[in-house]
């Protein structure tokens, strides 16, 4: 059995968490993936060298499973979620809003809660949690996943107010546009919609955010960076992005 540092990274079948497995791994860390795809999620654990298990962040009893998979955590890095639909309030399709709660906001929840005895128990444990620009500033259409994202933000920040005094750092890192699937999510399977969300800008990748995380998971241990917001050049705000003329 290794004596490397474990790194729990949810939502590692694509995207950022995939690409934090990576970087947490080239850091030091034995990295368990989860996620709901069983072949995209092989594939990234192969990748790094992890180990993947089935996980749905909705879902009691795939958590309660997946948590009894594990023995150490020394690191969660909160990263399943994801944005649907764009519509303005007054249009608002109520289960895309319920999809959004369940995944960012309770999936979070219950990830933290089933793993928290374990990071406690390393002595020296860290949440990461990824949120957004949305957790920080309101934009139009944005009222479904804006809302997820701030209760996301606001649980993380209560926690690590609840976890002061203990050995466990809590971490929010907020990105601007990243160039994943999200967008493709976003509008179910639209690729000339996803797409326009990138064109004539240069987006961050999902390895540039996977660098912050293993940056902030490799800060000594007195160090907490409390959080971290990162945009690409080309985006100033949720919705003022700099594009090139055709
Ligand atoms: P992505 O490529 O679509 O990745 C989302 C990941 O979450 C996938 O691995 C997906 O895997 C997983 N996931 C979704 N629902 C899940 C569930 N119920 N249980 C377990 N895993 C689930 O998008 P991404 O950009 O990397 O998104 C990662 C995080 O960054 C999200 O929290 C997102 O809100 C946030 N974020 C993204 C951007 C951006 O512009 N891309 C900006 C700010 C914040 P499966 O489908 O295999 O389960």
């Amino acid at each position: 059995m290794s004596d490397r540092p474990v790194a729990v990274v949810t939502g590692a079948s694509s995207g950022i968490g995939a690409a934090s497995a990576a970087a947490l791994s080239r850091a030091g860390f034995d990295v368990v993936l989860g996620a709901r795809r069983p072949d995209r999620l092989a594939e990234a654990a192969a990748e790094c060298g992890g180990t993947p298990l089935p996980l749905d962040v909705t879902d009691d009893a795939s958590v309660a499973a997946f948590a009894a998979q594990i023995d150490r955590c020394d690191l969660l890095v909160n990263n399943a979620g994801g944005a649907f639909g764009l519509d303005s309030v007054a249009e608002a399709d109520l289960d895309d809003w319920q999809r959004m709660y369940d995944v960012n906001v309770l999936g979070t929840v219950r990830v933290t809660k089933a793993l928290l005895p374990r990071l406690i128990a390393s002595g020296d444990g860290q949440v990461i949690t990824i949120g957004s620009i949305a957790a920080r500033e309101a934009y139009k259409g944005g009222a479904g996943y804006n809302a997820a994202k701030h209760a996301e933000a606001a649980l993380t920040r209560v926690l690590r107010l609840e976890l002061l005094g203990q050995p466990v750092r809590v971490c929010e890192i907020d990105p601007g546009m990243v160039e994943t699937e999200f967008s493709l999510v976003r509008f179910d399977g639209d690729r000339e919609r996803a797409d326009a969300v990138y064109r004539g800008m240069t987006p961050l990748t999902a390895a540039d955010v996977a660098e912050s995380v293993a940056w902030v998971a490799t800060r000594p241990s007195h160090v907490n960076v409390d959080q971290l917001l990162l945009m690409p050049r080309d985006q100033a705000a949720a919705q003022i992005v700099h594009r090139a003329e055709d």
